[in-house]
């Protein structure tokens, strides 16, 4: 394998560069100063690529003609084209599993700091303010209904979690689930409507694209909380904005954003939300465990064994 030439495109962990280096011959964009250049010179005998952050579309794939496998990292692959890869029989792998537990544990996290106002309150006492009195009662967890947009890997471990937390799950999307007991909702709105927390957790991508607008936002309603640990585009920031402006919604925890890092500053301006850098699966464990699938995908591949985890519209036939 040591003479199949791998790409990297942005800048990823020490443990993927130096595994895809012992492996294969890689080559990395992410240091080439003349990015179009370096395409021009290596694209054409590229066979595999490993992706973070990078569009690979029909105008990235028309430059690497010889690409067989595209293994992303991260379980959304929103960045990538799979259909086009599909036409053009480029495998696209993602890495799901390794991340589920983590991103669940940081979705109940950001939904109890947005409640009980976790980082305003540790701000408070940083301040010094709890000298002069305590701080103002907050909201609760008690007596709220959950609803789950997309009951997936991650939806089911949240749901799982707070069923533990003592509240009732609803959940929406394309399908309703015949192996999970909770309530299923064909029609966003409806549940928004029947929920007071909307946890956010459907793949990015043009089908879904601002699916939370502002008529599920007003469906939440002024005690309803919004949580995303999805993708910034399933949620229209502008209308978000407004309806934590005027009460129409009581908060928001965001662990995402439709431009990141950019960060509207009508979100920001508003503290009782909760803002998070894109941090999901962010801990050395479960980073370490989705770089390693990275190369797995990648290996396997150019051993002859197939795809590890390749995605719905790449499905592998041995
Ligand atoms: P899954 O594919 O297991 O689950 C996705 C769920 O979304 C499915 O239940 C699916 O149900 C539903 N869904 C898909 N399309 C639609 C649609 N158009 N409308 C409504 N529901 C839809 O994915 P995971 O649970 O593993 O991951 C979910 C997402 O979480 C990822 O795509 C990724 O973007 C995001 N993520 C964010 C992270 C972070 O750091 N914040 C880290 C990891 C993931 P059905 O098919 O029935 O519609």
């Amino acid at each position: 394998m040591k003479s199949t030439d791998v790409l990297i495109m942005r800048p990823m962990s020490p443990l993927v560069t130096e595994s895809l280096e012992r492996h294969f011959t890689l080559h990395r964009g992410d240091l080439a100063e003349d990015k179009e250049r370096f395409l021009d010179e290596v694209g054409p005998k590229i066979r595999g690529m490993a992706v973070s952050h990078v569009h690979v579309n029909d105008a990235l794939l028309d430059r690497l003609p010889k690409l067989e496998i595209a293994a992303n990292f991260g379980v959304g692959y929103d960045t990538i084209d799979a259909a086009a890869c599909g036409r053009r029989g480029v495998m696209v792998t993602n890495t799901p599993d390794v991340l589920t537990d983590e991103v669940a544990d940081l979705a109940v996290g950001l939904l109890l700091a947005t409640v009980r106002q976790i980082p305003q309150v540790d701000r408070y006492l940083r301040q010094g303010k709890w000298l002069e009195k305590p701080y103002p009662l907050t909201g609760t967890l008690r007596g709220r209904k959950v609803g789950i947009l997309g009951l997936g890997r991650i939806g089911r471990a949240i749901a799982h979690r707070l069923v533990a937390f003592g509240l009732p799950i609803a959940y929406h999307g394309r399908t309703k689930q015949s192996d999970v007991p909770y309530e299923y909702f064909p029609s966003l709105i409806e549940m928004a409507k029947a929920c007071d927390v909307l946890m956010v957790v459907a793949p990015g991508g043009p089908e879904t694209k601002n699916i939370v607008g502002r008529e599920v936002l007003q469906a939440l309603g002024s005690e309803g909380v919004l949580v995303n640990v999805a993708r910034g585009t399933l949620v229209d920031e502008d209308a978000l904005a407004a309806a934590l402006a005027d009460g129409t919604i009581q908060s928001a925890g965001l662990d995402v954003f439709a431009e990141e890092p950019k960060v509207p500053d009508a979100l920001i301006r508003q503290e009782h939300a909760v803002l998070l850098p894109h941090v999901g699966s962010a801990s050395h464990h479960t980073r370490n465990a989705m770089g390693q699938l990275v190369v797995d995908n990648l290996t396997s591949w150019f051993q002859g064994n197939g795809p590890v985890t390749p995605v719905a519209e790449t499905p592998w036939k041995a």
